[in-house]
């Protein structure tokens, strides 16, 4: 755990850090190595893309989940194999394609995207597989699959794929994704069941053994202090369960995940620079909330302006009021609390992350924290606002804690 003194001393060099424990990232591989035997995990590099993140998770020998060319490069620059890292994202352009062909996976998210992938590999004279995004005929919480704009449906992928065995389109592997953030370890369960359903039936119709089937995520971390974390032993014991019945044995399984790797594992601090006090309120005034990491501040937001509780389709934005909980390092003993408001030095009002709480008496040059800023915290953040600048981001090592 990150201590009060690598807080405290942090501050004095930067106004507003993001700190990174490594032993954190480290403990949570193990967790999902330990109990998914046979399967082979991809990092979502999009959650947080940090060089030195990057490096400790392909040192660990995870492949990666790129949801760009520039994070495909990023990948093979920490050191992860080409035929480990999975590039699956909507819209990519021929210059993309162009630029990561034989350097990883590509992963089709449309029939226009088959197309233009084929016709790279021509240009080049290679003959690659390629991985196809399906957007499945199930949902998480069975109901009728809603319209999506990712991956090919898969009514349309089965009507394709006569057309493309004709053309010798060699599909390699596929890809399913349909939820982040879930908790819920029955429902995950259910989803994977699914999508080795779905596989079974595509190597059917194809002919041929998948070279690998890419589950997507769905875990979860607890954000709400109510939350629970997802059952891995239970979910990796379902899993194994449902292999057995059905017959894509050699494919190679993936799983991928961002946020349950490095979202606890990473904190945000910001200094109190100034306190006032208007009229009845007491305002406490941080070093880059909004800009440094905006969903604190989205969550605000959200809770004035939702009519539903659970908005959907809102993740990695916003997922649910109370995801957020804050920590204050006074430099002194305090013993005396007060009411304030947690403000940012912004030139919005919008610009707040709590209302009301009752904190340690605050001082210039104490610090808060933010938790759960491993994730979708830096890399979401508009740093360029009001040119305030970038928040340090500090990995501390597992052997120097
Ligand atoms: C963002 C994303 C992930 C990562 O989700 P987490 O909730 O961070 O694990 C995985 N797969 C795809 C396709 C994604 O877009």
């Amino acid at each position: 755990m990150i201590t009060r003194e690598q807080i405290l001393k942090t501050a004095q060099e930067h106004d507003s850090f993001y700190l990174y424990d490594e032993s954190m990232i480290l403990k949570q591989i193990q967790t999902l190595r330990e109990h998914f035997r046979d399967v082979s995990f991809l990092y979502s590099v999009k959650c947080n893309p940090n060089p030195e993140i990057l490096q400790t998770i392909a040192g660990q020998g995870l492949g990666a989940d790129a949801a760009s060319a520039q994070e495909v490069l990023a990948s093979l620059k920490a050191g992860i194999k080409s035929e480990d890292i999975y590039y699956s994202a909507p819209g990519k352009s021929s210059r993309d394609i162009e630029q990561t062909l034989g350097k990883c996976i590509l992963v089709a998210d449309s029939v226009g995207e088959v197309e233009r992938i084929l016709e790279e590999t021509r240009k080049k004279k290679e003959t690659v597989g390629i991985g196809v995004r399906i957007h499945p005929n199930f949902s998480f919480d069975q109901e009728n699959a809603a319209p999506s704009k990712f991956g090919i449906d898969e009514e349309q992928f089965f009507s394709h794929l006569p057309k493309w065995k004709e053309d010798k389109i060699r599909i390699c592997g596929i890809h399913v994704h349909l939820r982040s953030q879930d908790l819920d370890t029955d429902r995950i369960a259910r989803y994977h069941q699914n999508v080795l359903k779905l596989a079974e039936k595509v190597q059917k119709e194809l002919g041929y053994e998948l070279d690998f089937i890419n589950l997507g995520a769905g875990i979860g971390i607890p954000y709400g202090i109510e939350d629970r974390e997802v059952d891995i032993r239970k979910l990796a014991e379902q899993f194994e369960l449902f292999k057995k019945n059905v017959s894509v044995k050699n494919a190679r399984m993936l799983i991928e995940t961002g946020r349950y790797l490095v979202g606890n594992g990473g904190f945000y601090g910001m200094k109190v620079l100034d306190k006032k006090v208007s009229r009845t309120k007491t305002y406490v005034i941080l070093s880059s909330t909004l800009n440094g990491f905006m969903r604190p501040s989205l969550a605000r937001l959200v809770e004035k302006y939702a009519k539903e509780e659970h908005p959907a389709g809102t993740e990695p934005l916003f997922t649910k009021t109370d995801a957020f909980q804050f920590t204050v390092y006074t430099q002194e003993e305090q013993e005396e609390e007060e009411r304030v408001d947690l403000v940012g030095n912004l030139c919005t009002a919008a610009d707040v992350i709590a209302e009301d709480i009752l904190l340690p008496r605050l001082q210039p040059g104490d610090v808060v924290v933010v938790n759960h800023a491993g994730s979708y915290a830096a890399t979401l953040s508009p740093f360029a606002f009001a040119s305030l600048g970038r928040p340090a981001e500090i990995l501390i090592h597992a052997g120097t804690m």
